[in-house]
């Protein structure tokens, strides 16, 4: 009797213990009706980010871009591009041919930028890059080549032409000094001392992307990216955008939605842990939204939640060990792996060993479950976000239903084992008078930037005339 007694009482401990860990996971579960929410509240910002009264105190910035068509194929020339504020640093070569056998021949090279660089000084970083520059053309045999340049710099900046960009504020793993509130077009031909380098247009990611699966799909009019960070553009009614002078045709606006919720507008979904996330960030109170949907901060969501759990005694036999307290440890490649069907339990075991976390079964069981519920609600409050998207360029074109293409880049959705198909399935949901065709885009930052450069040498040589 003492001993079913015994058993009676693990039981109900078990059970108490699972219910708790339900309870703490149920704040990620969101409704329909919360989705919906958040689809609205995004169309609220995004109205208050393109009107001249609201623009300045708006936190969904609704960026200009400059760039008012997608590419029609006679785009043509060599040019280098630069791609600053992804996964990897890196200097491309593009060769855009047009015509009737249209092509695009890419050779990059990926450099590090050492975490001194990202967070030095602004002097350092954009030395490093021409440094970097200088190496790429030596590498690739045309050390004198004169070249016109495009530069994806994934940040978000005000632009008051295709060629210049002041930074609004970093974001990211970034924090150079002396950046923010400065053109970055001219601190880059500052660095760039030798004059063959001309540079013509700042891209932000998003753009590059929406450019680059235009080429091949003319329907696409939308740019998402999902990794490191997470952003979208698309092509916008001029008539809307308020602090551009011109009623006439589109242009492509950088939302910079990573901002959305700094006013607090999310402050009902957001958790505990989303806060202490925010807490341990380089931009305490920045791109709240960013930081519940990107790869740079769901594993560190994951970890907020494994730390508290461990904590109450249901994880890692209530021991916090100095790995768990390591900022950064999941990666969104071991989240994609820890979620990934087709990995049985053990296997997800040799992952955490791998991270250096001693798991039982049971603790690999949780785990997958944390990481699981963290991709999903990215996931859906990405795809809200997008829902309020599709359906604003429906609205503006006065259409009941609306056939578009959202060109896709970013390691979360390219890795991530079911981050792609909850989004696509969020947005189907929310916005059913769309019909959303999603396309990823192959290099969209390298080939979108020498599209745009290219659009950009055209303008020039129209203007000179
Ligand atoms: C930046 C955006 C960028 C996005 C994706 C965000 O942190 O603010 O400009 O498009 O990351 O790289
Ligand atoms: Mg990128």
């Amino acid at each position: 009797a003492k001993g079913a007694a015994m058993v009676t009482a693990v039981a109900y401990r078990l059970i108490e213990q699972s219910r708790q860990i339900q309870q703490t996971l149920a704040e990620f579960r969101l409704s329909k009706a919360q989705l919906l929410e958040v689809k609205k509240r995004m169309r609220v910002e995004i109205e208050r980010g393109l009107k001249k009264d609201t623009h300045k105190e708006a936190t969904v910035k609704m960026l200009p871009t400059f760039v008012r068509s997608t590419p029609d194929g006679t785009e043509n020339g060599d040019f280098l591009a630069l791609d600053l504020g992804g996964t990897n640093f890196r200097v491309l070569l593009v060769k855009i041919r047009s015509g009737k056998r249209r092509s695009v021949e890419m050779h990059n090279k990926i450099y590090a930028i050492p975490i001194e660089v990202m967070q030095g000084t602004g002097e350092e970083l954009f030395d490093h890059i021409v440094y970097c520059i200088s190496d790429f053309l030596d590498y690739m045999g045309m050390k004198s080549a004169r070249l016109p340049l495009g530069f994806t710099f994934s940040f978000p900046c005000h632009q008051t032409s295709l060629d210049a960009g002041i930074l609004v504020t970093w974001t990211k793993g970034f924090k150079a000094t002396d950046c923010e509130g400065e053109d970055v077009v001219e601190l880059l031909r500052e660095a760039i001392k030798r004059k063959e380098l001309d540079v013509v247009a700042i891209v932000n990611d998003t753009v590059g992307t929406m450019m680059t699966c235009a080429y091949e799909e003319p329907t696409c009019e939308v740019g998402l990216i999902a990794g490191t960070g997470s952003n979208a553009c698309y092509m916008e009614e001029m008539r809307n955008i308020e602090i551009v002078e011109g009623n006439e045709g589109r242009m492509c606006v950088n939302m910079e939605w990573g901002a959305f919720g700094d006013n607090g507008c999310l402050d009902d979904i957001r958790t505990k842990y989303d806060q202490a996330v925010d807490e341990n960030s380089l931009n305490e109170g920045k791109q709240r939204y960013e930081k519940m949907c990107s790869g740079m901060y769901l594993g560190e969501i994951v970890r907020q939640i494994l730390i508290d759990l461990t904590k109450r005694g249901f994880l890692f036999r209530g021991q916090i060990s100095e790995t768990l307290k390591t900022r950064g440890i999941f990666e969104t490649k071991f989240l994609s792996q820890i979620e990934s069907d087709r990995l049985a339990l053990l296997q997800v075991r040799a992952i955490l060993q791998q991270l250096g976390l001693d798991s039982t079964c049971d603790d690999s069981i949780i785990v997958k479950e944390v990481c699981g519920t963290v991709s999903r609600r990215a996931a859906q409050i990405c795809g809200a976000g997008m829902a309020a998207v599709v359906d604003k360029i429906r609205e503006n074109r006065g259409l009941d239903h609306l056939d578009i293409t959202v060109g896709v880049d970013g390691t979360l959705y390219k890795l991530h084992p079911h981050f792609s198909r909850i989004f696509q399935q969020t947005v189907k949901e929310l916005a059913p008078k769309c019909d959303v065709n999603f396309l990823l885009s192959e290099d969209g930052s390298g080939k979108g930037a020498a599209l745009i450069t290219a659009v950009g040498c055209r303008q020039r040589e129209l203007d000179a005339q």
